[in-house]
C-alpha cells in the first residue's frame, strides 16, 4: 500500500489549533490584552463591535515589533518570550506558546500596525485565513495596533455557534476585567460600538476593583495580606454580608494572570464557614505571587488552570489569612442575613434632611384587599366572591377540556380534574374555607377532599403571568416616587440595566436618569414598595448573570420570573382570610397554576378516599 501520512498544511494546522485557543471573540480579546502587556504598554485600549463579531481592535504603547517580526509573529510556534524548553518553568509572560496569532490570522481579517521606538516608520501586514495580502510602511505612533475583523468567517459553523452579541460582549467584559484587574498599573479603555463602556487610570489594586465594579464595592472591601517563604497573598475579601447569589465576583491571579482553582476557592469558603449562609458566595479578589518554578502553567492552551507544586500547603495559608483578616476586622458571625428590607433605607436617603411629607399615605394598602387597583392581582380582585369562587377552576376547566391534565409532581390517586371538582352543591359561600397552616401553606376544602398550596409558590405564579402580560402589553401602571431614587452600580451592572431599560420600563419603572454608574428612578411598578426597589434590581441583576438569555423572549421571560420571585409573599408571612381567598382565586385565575415559573408544583390535592385510607 501507498505512503498515506502526509504533512498538514501550515494554514490547516493553524485552524486546528485556533479550535483550541480561539473559542470565541472573548478569547480574541484576552490573547491580544496579553501580548500588549507582555510588550511593556502602559495605556492599552480595547474597541469592539457586535459582540467582536465584525470587530476587536487593540491598540496599545509597548515595544512595538520590526518588520521582520511583525511577519514572523503571525507563525505558529513564533514567539520571543521563550527560548527553550527550560524557560517553560520560569515563565513571567502571559503568552509563551507563540500560537494566538498565527491562530487568529488563520480564522479571521487581521490588520497589524506596529512600529518600535527606534524606528522612523512602522509596518503595516494585512492578512487573511493566514494569508499575507500586503506589508507596507506606514507612519503609526509606537507601539502596536491590531484589529481582526470577522471572526470565523472561513469556519460557518463556528460563528453559526456563536451566541447574541449580548452574550459575547458578557464573555468580553470578562476577560477585560480579568486582565484589567491583574494590572492595576496599566491603563485600559474599552469601547463598545462606538460607546465608551470601561476607562481605568493608573491605580492602586483597591481603586482598580473599585473602578471596575463601582464605587459600593469600597466599603465591602476587607484586605488580606500574608507573606510566607511559599506564597504571598494580598488582595480583598468582601465582607460576609455582601456575598451574593452569584459567583460572579471571584478572582485569582497567580502571579498576575487570572486564573480557575476549584481548591483554592473551597480554602476561601472555608474561611467564610459559618459566616454566610448556604447558596450565597463571597467575592475576593486575591493576588498570590509564587515562585514561577513552583507552578506549571502549560497544562492548558489558554493557560487558566494551572499546577502547584503544593496545593495544600498554599490551601491552608490562603484559608488562615482570610480568617485572620475576617477576625480582625470584627466581622462577627450572623448566621442569617435575611433581614426586614423595610427597616432599611437603602439608598441616599441618610444624607437628606428629615422632612415629613404632606402626603396621604394609605396605610391599609393591601395588594388583596378586593379594593386594590395595583397591577398585582388586578381585574379578577373586583370579582364578587361567588364569581371568585368561580374562577376557582377557571385554569382547572381549560386543561380538563385538553384533556391533559399536566400537574406535574402533584400526586393523584383516582381523582379526575373535572370543572365542578370545586362544586360540593350546596351554598358556595359556606364552601369557601381556607386555612393558613405554619404561615405557608393554605388549606381549603374541594369537592373531593382537600387542596393544599403554597403560598409563596402560588404567589409567585400570579405575579410572574401578571408581569409577563406587563411586558407584552405594555400597559403596567408606575407610581411616582416623592424623591427620586438614586442607586448606584458597576459598570458591568449598568450594562445590564441599560439592556433591560425598554422592558423594565413596561413593567412600571420610570428612569429620570441613567448615567455612567448609577440611575435615577422616579416612578416604580405599582406593586412595588420604594423600599424594595434595590434588592428587586440587585436579584434581577444576579438573576442575569446567573443566566444570560439568549433572545428577547427568554430575556423578558426572566425578567418576569426574577420580579415574581423578589416580590412574591414569603414563607411565614400570617395572612388574612381574605388575603388567603385572593391567592387562591387569583391563583386558579391563572394560565398555568399547577406549576411555577420554575416548574415547581403549586398545590397538592388530597382526596377523602385517601384521608379514609389514613384512618382504616
Ligand atoms: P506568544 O504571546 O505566546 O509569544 P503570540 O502569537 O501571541 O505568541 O505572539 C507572537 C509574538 O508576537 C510575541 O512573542 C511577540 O513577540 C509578538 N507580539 C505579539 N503582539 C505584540 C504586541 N502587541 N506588541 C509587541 N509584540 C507583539
Ligand atoms: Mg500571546
Amino acid at each position: 500500500m501507498a505512503d498515506i501520512i502526509q504533512l498538514l498544511p501550515d494554514h490547516v494546522a493553524n485552524q486546528i489549533a485556533a479550535g483550541e485557543v480561539i473559542q470565541r471573540p472573548a478569547s480574541v480579546v484576552k490573547e491580544l490584552l496579553e501580548n500588549s502587556i507582555d510588550a511593556g504598554a502602559n495605556q492599552i485600549k480595547l474597541i469592539i463591535k457586535d459582540g467582536g463579531k465584525t470587530l476587536i481592535h487593540v491598540i496599545d504603547n509597548g515595544a512595538g515589533m520590526s518588520g521582520t517580526d511583525a511577519r514572523l509573529s503571525f507563525e505558529r510556534h513564533a514567539t520571543s518570550k521563550i527560548k527553550s524548553a527550560k524557560d517553560l518553568f520560569q515563565i513571567n509572560t502571559k503568552g509563551f506558546r507563540g500560537e494566538a496569532l498565527a491562530s487568529i490570522a488563520a480564522i479571521s481579517h487581521v490588520e497589524l500596525k506596529t512600529k518600535q521606538e527606534k524606528d522612523e516608520v512602522g509596518n503595516s501586514l494585512i492578512i487573511e485565513g493566514s494569508k499575507v495580502i500586503s506589508q507596507n510602511v506606514v507612519v503609526t505612533p509606537i507601539g502596536t495596533s491590531i484589529s481582526v475583523k470577522n471572526l470565523f468567517y472561513n469556519i460557518p459553523a463556528r460563528r453559526n455557534f456563536l451566541k447574541s452579541d449580548q452574550v459575547e460582549i458578557r464573555h468580553i467584559i470578562d476577560e477585560f476585567h480579568r486582565v484589567a484587574l491583574a494590572h492595576p498599573k496599566i491603563s485600559f479603555s474599552m469601547f463598545q460600538n462606538g460607546s465608551e463602556v470601561f476607562s481605568l487610570s493608573e491605580s492602586n489594586y483597591r481603586q482598580r476593583v473599585v473602578n471596575i465594579f463601582g464605587t459600593k464595592m469600597n466599603e465591602k472591601l476587607v484586605p488580606v495580606e500574608e507573606t510566607t517563604e511559599v506564597i504571598q497573598i494580598s488582595g480583598f475579601v468582601c465582607k460576609p454580608e455582601y456575598s451574593k447569589k452569584t459567583r460572579g465576583e471571584q478572582f485569582f491571579f497567580v502571579n498576575d494572570r487570572f486564573i480557575k482553582s476549584p481548591y483554592l476557592n473551597h480554602a476561601v469558603i472555608s474561611a467564610f464557614e459559618g459566616l454566610i449562609k448556604e447558596g450565597r458566595f463571597p467575592s475576593y479578589f486575591l493576588k498570590l505571587t509564587v515562585n514561577p518554578k513552583s507552578i506549571d502553567i502549560n497544562i492548558h492552551p489558554t493557560k487558566t488552570e494551572i499546577k502547584f507544586d503544593d496545593e495544600h500547603t498554599l490551601y491552608a495559608i490562603l484559608r488562615s489569612s482570610i480568617k485572620h483578616s475576617l477576625g480582625q476586622f470584627n466581622i462577627a458571625p450572623v448566621l442569617d442575613f435575611e433581614h426586614d428590607s423595610n427597616l432599611e433605607t437603602p439608598y441616599n436617603y441618610k444624607d437628606k434632611n428629615v422632612t415629613s411629607p404632606n402626603l396621604e399615605v394609605d396605610k391599609s394598602f393591601n395588594p388583596f384587599k378586593s379594593d386594590f387597583k395595583g397591577s398585582t392581582i388586578t381585574g379578577r380582585d373586583k370579582k364578587e366572591s361567588s364569581q371568585n369562587w368561580e374562577s376557582l377552576y377557571v385554569g382547572l376547566e381549560s386543561k380538563a377540556n385538553n384533556n391533559e391534565p399536566d400537574f406535574s409532581g402533584v400526586q393523584f390517586e383516582s381523582d379526575e380534574i373535572t370543572p365542578d371538582m370545586f362544586k360540593d352543591g350546596k351554598d358556595l359561600h359556606q364552601t369557601t374555607t381556607t386555612y393558613q397552616l405554619h404561615h405557608k401553606y393554605i388549606v381549603s376544602t374541594i369537592k373531593s377532599g382537600m387542596l393544599i398550596l403554597d403560598q409563596h409558590r402560588a404567589h409567585q405564579r400570579i405575579l410572574y403571568e401578571d408581569f409577563l402580560k406587563n411586558l407584552t402589553m405594555k400597559e403596567a401602571t408606575s407610581q411616582q416616587l416623592l424623591f427620586p431614587l438614586v442607586l448606584n452600580y458597576s459598570n458591568s451592572e449598568m450594562e445590564f440595566i441599560k439592556q433591560l431599560k425598554e422592558q423594565l420600563e413596561s413593567t412600571g419603572f420610570v428612569f429620570s436618569k441613567i448615567g455612567a454608574d448609577m440611575i435615577e428612578i422616579k416612578g416604580v411598578p405599582i406593586s412595588i414598595n420604594e423600599s424594595e426597589v434595590s434588592i428587586i434590581i440587585d436579584q434581577i441583576i444576579a438573576d442575569f448573570q446567573n443566566e444570560v438569555p439568549e433572545n428577547s423572549f427568554s430575556q423578558t421571560d426572566l425578567l418576569a420570573k426574577s420580579m415574581a420571585k423578589s416580590l412574591a409573599i414569603k414563607t411565614g408571612q400570617h395572612l388574612s382570610t381574605l388575603e388567603q381567598e385572593h391567592l387562591v382565586n387569583s391563583l386558579f385565575a391563572c394560565k398555568e397554576p399547577s406549576v411555577t415559573p420554575n416548574n415547581k408544583p403549586i398545590f397538592i390535592i388530597m382526596s377523602v378516599d385517601e384521608l379514609d385510607r389514613k384512618f382504616m
